[in-house]
């Protein structure tokens, strides 16, 4: 059985206190294990990083981003391979993992051209002879927590900015797929990335839990579900650290009586099961507003008859299996329950596409607001439809629910995309774009229980996270006109 084990100052170490199970979700066979890392063993990862933290701080931004322009050519170099291997593990298709990477590799070309955003700020003559000037300096050593679903893209958030920043990084990626981080540590090491600089813990909980109670560990970056979040903010927090926490989501999508039906029910699609609807801006829930509900649910389900569900291994597969057995059981399990009317019930379709942790893409119309259907994180093909009447019913919707992260609207109309865009109470919003995921040079976050701290992810956001503020006031008497006096203590 391969095994996988962590990247600790520049090699693999393989030891841990358990041993966790790495499935093939297209198989549901069993393809590896990881290790799960003991407490030592991540004090080993943090004080590596430690160690490298002082060289690396003081390495020049200009060396710093050269590592990352290197960093890119060996990601693009090996597109094929990483993508490949997010498709073992994860079980998405290829096409969606080399979109997940080109994502990512956003995320690289922002940090090398970081330096231009991390100058400060510069006062001269603040008073007579006196300048006052900012400067951006590192925090030390960064955990990055992270989830199944976007196990290269989501680490890539984090440590590009976080390393340009001068910080050293301990990744904890998720135990469902954890190989890609280990090639992601290897390709940062060939682009010059000294030893220390970049580790990875494998593992769960306890891995977590020793990240967050070391105190070498100046902050913590996390992207999970929600209750994870709130304990890993407010444990990390009380610790003294720096903490951001992205948190699950509720995505919804307006859908207004004079939208183009066919686009819409287009973008619902691609939005509500791409990647087996495991995607934190994925459409869980349509909010269609009067007339349009009928033709639209109608046009849904036509398209979802041509959706190919199959193995990542099957070139024409649209969409891949769920993560885990006990996660496509809980996903399939809410269409035995009330509260909604079953349009396209996936579980049918689900045998035909292989042995592994299949479902087809599932709709369900008529959906209440009290039930599991549109309270829950399904966090799988499952789409939601609401009716509602008005534009009115529908933001309250969006507002009211607990989650902020991402919301669509899809419409004609440029002063009601205009009125929504001021209105929603949400971190992300597209108009007629179902999946508003910023561009690596905004930031990435959602609002209410979809992150908990103050900072988004990546982009400009990142930058200021990654890094604190000094602020100096600098005197330099000039020679020709004053002498030194600083006025206390007086000398005698
Ligand atoms: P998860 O919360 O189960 O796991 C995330 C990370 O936390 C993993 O590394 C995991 O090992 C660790 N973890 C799990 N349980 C823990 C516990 N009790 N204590 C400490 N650590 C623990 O999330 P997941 O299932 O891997 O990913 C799916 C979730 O992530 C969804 O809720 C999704 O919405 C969310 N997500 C959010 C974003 C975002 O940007 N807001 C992006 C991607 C995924």
């Amino acid at each position: 059985m391969r095994r996988i084990g962590h990247w600790i100052n520049g090699s693999i170490v393989d030891s841990g206190a358990t041993e966790l199970p790495v499935f093939d979700p297209a198989t549901g066979t069993q393809q590896a294990v990881v290790m799960a890392a003991t407490t030592a063993e991540v004090r080993a990862a943090v004080s590596a990083a430690r160690d490298a933290y002082p060289a690396w701080r003081a390495a020049s931004l200009s060396r710093r981003s050269e590592v990352m322009f290197r960093f890119r050519e060996l990601v693009d170099a090996n597109r094929k391979e990483i993508a490949a291997l997010v498709s073992a593990e994860h079980g998405k298709t290829v096409a969606d993992a080399l979109g997940e990477l080109a994502r990512g590799i956003e995320n690289i070309e922002f940090a090398a051209g970081a330096p231009a955003l991390l100058k400060g700020g510069f006062t001269e003559q603040a008073s007579t002879g006196v300048d006052v000037y900012s400067i951006r300096q590192p925090l030390g050593v960064v955990a990055g927590i992270t989830p199944f679903n976007f196990p290269a893209m989501v680490p890539m958030w984090m440590f590009c900015t976080a390393l340009v920043a001068g910080n050293t990084f301990v990744l904890k990626p998720s135990e469902k797929d954890p190989s890609v981080s280990l090639l992601l540590a290897d390709l940062l090491r060939q682009a010059g990335t000294p030893d220390g600089v970049f580790n990875v813990v494998q593992g769960d909980r306890v891995a977590v839990d020793a990240l967050l109670s070391d105190v070498d560990v100046d902050a913590v970056s996390f992207v999970g579900s929600t209750p994870v979040a709130r304990y890993v903010h407010e444990t990390g927090t009380q610790g003294g650290k720096r903490v951001q926490a992205l948190g699950g989501a509720k995505n919804h999508m307006v859908v207004l009586p004079d939208a183009d039906v066919g686009a819409a029910a287009d973008a619902a699609v691609s939005a509500g099961y791409g990647s087996a609807g495991e995607r934190c801006m994925a459409v869980s829930v349509v909010v269609a507003v009067g007339a349009v509900a009928d033709p639209l649910v109608a046009a849904i389900a036509e398209r979802i008859a041509a959706i190919r569900v199959g193995p990542a291994s099957d070139p024409d597969a649209e969409m891949g299996p769920l993560i885990t057995r006990e996660h496509r059981d809980r996903v399939a399990s809410y269409l035995a329950r009330d509260g909604g009317s079953v349009v396209v019930d996936g579980r049918s379709a689900a045998a035909a596409a292989g042995p592994g942790f299949f479902l087809g893409p599932s709709l369900v119309d008529n959906v209440t607001t009290d039930s599991g259907y549109y309270t829950d994180e399904i966090f799988g093909p499952v789409l939601s439809v609401v009716r509602v009447d008005s534009y009115d019913e529908a933001l309250a919707l969006v507002n009211d629910n607990p989650y902020g992260n991402g919301t669509a609207i899809f419409t004609r109309d440029g002063g009601a995309a205009r009125r929504f865009q001021y209105d929603a109470v949400c971190g992300m919003v597209g108009i007629n774009v179902p999946i508003p995921v910023p561009v690596a040079y905004y930031s990435f976050g959602g609002w209410k229980a979809s992150l908990f701290g103050d900072l988004h992810m990546y982009g400009p956001a990142g930058l200021d996270f990654y890094t604190r503020t000094k602020v100096v006031t600098a005197r330099w008497p000039d020679p020709a006109t004053s002498t030194v006096d600083l006025g206390f203590p007086k000398v005698r």
